[in-house]
């Protein structure tokens, strides 16, 4: 996940701070020190990065800092709001025409993802029960408009496509009467990409935007490039007025700058976070959420957004009945697994989880996909009337189980501890909460 090595470097730099009960200003100098190669590290724009610090010494060294016992968290929040001004304030929301459809024009170069987020957002329009249309006007790229069928189909958005023998401008201008015609509310054009940003490019640009006449110019850039993000971002933003940026593969191991810089050097807030290859995987992108997952905060708003719209309620609700009741089994276990999930990698969902960042480093805590597909294979092995009467599963079931699952006898005892703890507890919890099984024992 992005921004891991900026995370951990802020949060030991806090955690100096967070020791003491004053602090001096020697103290803020130097933390502003770290928190300075933190950000350059993170190839953070460097004037950004000045810009950055000044405003945020000016402010911690005001009596506000000083005359407080928690210096340390006095210190985080200012970071944070710092933070989430630089990224653009509040959330940049997808522009809407009060005369359908909306047009929104995809920009970026090649590979930055432009094809596979036109899709990624016509299936987010799609969940808000929208009408969009997507075109395929990328007619240079081999494969460029079956890749966009494909996804298309994969979503059940209908791609407009006229072949690569007609030029993209004509395509964009046809693609626009026919959404008027089949009253699709939202138009998203995919684009050509180059290499390299270049004049044909750009003049192929500039007339679909005169035919067109886009609501939004969306740039597309992959933020694995870091600074030359930004600088992709300044020439087309100089040619092409662009309205927003959807920032790519933040899932990779990126550093994060791009996403720090961008808004300040461009002036164009980032509309939409990009976090995986797979078609779900687009974010509105929320600066003050940003803030708090890179200074290891969580984000559980987004997480219970993320649950809302993916989890079934009902399916939900007859677990919590269950837990009640003590009845769970390992059919509901690996139902709840699927569940989890829906929300996505369990590596991002950790990230969203206030403090869990930290656990996640520790040594022996290993939550990942591969883990969570051993304790799968391990239930898939148990009978049926195992996994309803998991005290039935004595030693020698034991072994077959391992057998069955590739796994070893201790990772059967493993999981079988672990779950029987985990029914205690809902056991101890619904009596607790007065469930019914505490009710019979009263009486
Ligand atoms: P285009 O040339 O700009 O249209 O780029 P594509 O949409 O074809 O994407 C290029 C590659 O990047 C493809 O392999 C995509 O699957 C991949 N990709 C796009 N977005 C993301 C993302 O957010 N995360 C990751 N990991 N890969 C992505």
């Amino acid at each position: 996940m992005a921004f891991e090595g900026l995370t951990s470097r802020l949060q030991s730099v806090f955690s100096k701070l967070r020791g003491k009960g004053k602090v001096s200003e020697d103290d803020v100098n130097e933390a502003m020190r770290e928190v300075r190669l933190a950000l350059l590290e993170a190839d953070v724009n460097f004037k950004v990065v000045k810009e950055f610090i000044a405003k945020v010494k000016e402010k911690a060294i005001g009596s506000e800092v000083m005359d407080s016992f928690t210096p340390g968290m006095v210190i985080i929040d200012i970071v944070n709001k710092e933070l989430t001004e630089l990224m653009g304030g509040s959330q940049a929301k997808l522009a809407k025409s009060n005369k359908p459809p909306t047009v929104i024009m995809m920009a970026g170069l090649q590979g930055a993802g432009k094809t596979t987020t036109s899709a990624k957002l016509a299936k987010l329009l799609l969940k808000q029960n929208h009408r969009p249309l997507l075109v395929a006007g990328d007619i240079y790229r081999p494969a460029a408009i079956k890749q966009l069928q494909v996804l298309g189909e994969q979503i059940g958005v209908p791609v407009f496509a006229l072949g690569d023998g007609v030029n993209p401008v004509e395509i964009a201008r046809q693609a626009l009467q026919h959404a008027k015609d089949n009253s699709n509310d939202y138009l998203i054009i995919d684009t050509a990409g180059r290499l390299h940003v270049d004049e044909q490019l750009m003049e192929e640009l500039r007339q679909i935007h005169e035919v067109t006449k886009p609501d939004e110019v969306l740039l597309v850039v992959d933020a694995m490039t870091g600074q030359d993000a930004v600088n992709v971002a300044e020439s087309f933003h100089s040619q092409l007025e662009l309205t927003g940026v959807v920032l790519t593969k933040l899932d990779g191991d990126t550093r994060g700058g791009a996403a720090l810089s961008v808004k300040a050097v461009t002036g164009c807030p980032i509309k939409f976070a990009a976090l995986g290859e797979k078609i779900d995987a687009l974010e509105p992108f929320h600066p003050e959420r940003m803030a708090s997952r890179i200074l290891g905060m969580g984000d559980m708003l987004s997480l219970i957004e993320k649950a809302q719209s993916n989890i079934d309620t009902e399916k939900a609700k007859e677990m919590e009945r269950k837990m009640r009741n003590a009845e769970f089994t390992f059919d509901d276990f690996l139902e709840q697994m699927d569940q989890v999930k829906k929300l996505g990698p369990i590596d991002q969902i950790m990230d969203m989880i206030p403090g869990m960042g930290k656990v996640k480093q520790l040594k022996d805590v290993k939550v990942d996909e591969k883990q969570m597909g051993r304790v799968e294979a391990i239930v898939h092995s148990m009978t049926k009337q195992e996994k309803q009467n998991p005290d039935m599963i004595n030693h020698n079931r034991r072994k077959r189980i391992a057998l069955g699952s590739g796994t070893s006898v201790a990772d059967v005892n493993r999981l079988i501890k672990q779950f029987d703890e985990m029914r205690r507890m809902m056991k101890q919890f619904s009596d607790m909460m007065g469930g019914p099984k505490a009710g019979k024992m009263a009486k």
